[in-house]
């Protein structure tokens, strides 16, 4: 069996990947997306084991002790990280696997995967991205602020991703990491 894809998605919070994520998983089925540990706390709605595993900072460290990240990350204060063994597990059973992750957890990933594949989602404007972060609702006023700014930055590693896809209707933006997938596996050679 033909060994899975590992799609990494990074982009600016708020860029709409976690919608676009489950939007491409109602039409793709051999898609899985890995289930993060964090240390941040959940938000109104999120669920243990749906959206992250949520850990306190000792049990957190602990995890990095024992070698269970793929890499991991401290972003806006909290920590998140990839766990090793979901992830090899669907690679090697030939599902193609997400991981929606930071630039520095994308750049870790790079240097252990040469064929990796990544993709860098923009909203369609700054002012959109705003509005979005906004609405959502979930953040204080202090930490939309750090999670706006922080997204002008994102945008200098653009060039280090493979695909940039513009969030501007989620449908067309899952379709096209679709086809981003389907052209992958159809290449002869990566890199
Ligand atoms: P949020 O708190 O909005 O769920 O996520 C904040 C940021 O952390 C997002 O950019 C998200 O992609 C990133 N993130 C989520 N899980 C991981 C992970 O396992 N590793 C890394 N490096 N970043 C992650």
């Amino acid at each position: 069996m033909q060994q899975g894809l590992l799609i990494v998605i990074s982009g600016p919070s708020g860029a709409g990947k976690g919608t676009i994520c489950r939007a491409l998983r109602r039409f793709n089925h051999n898609v899985e997306l890995s289930i993060s540990a964090t240390t941040r706390a959940p938000r109104r709605g999120e669920r243990e084991g749906v959206n992250y595993f949520f850990k306190t900072v000792d049990e957190f460290k602990r995890m990095i002790e024992d070698g269970e990240f793929l890499e991991y990350a401290e972003v806006y204060g909290n920590y998140y990280g990839t766990p090793k063994s979901y992830v090899r597990e669907r690679l090697m059973e030939g599902k193609d696997v997400i991981l929606e992750i930071d630039i520095q957890g994308a750049l870790s990933i790079k240097e252990k995967f040469d064929d990796a594949v990544f993709i860098f989602i923009l909203p369609p404007s700054m002012e959109e991205l705003k509005r979005r972060i906004v609405k959502r609702g979930t953040e204080s006023e202090e930490e939309l602020l750090k999670r706006f700014n922080s997204s002008y930055k994102e945008l200098n590693f653009i060039n280090r991703y493979n695909y940039v896809v513009i969030n501007d209707v989620v449908e067309a933006a899952a379709r096209k990491i679709d086809a981003i997938i389907t052209a992958e596996k159809c290449r002869v050679e990566r890199n």
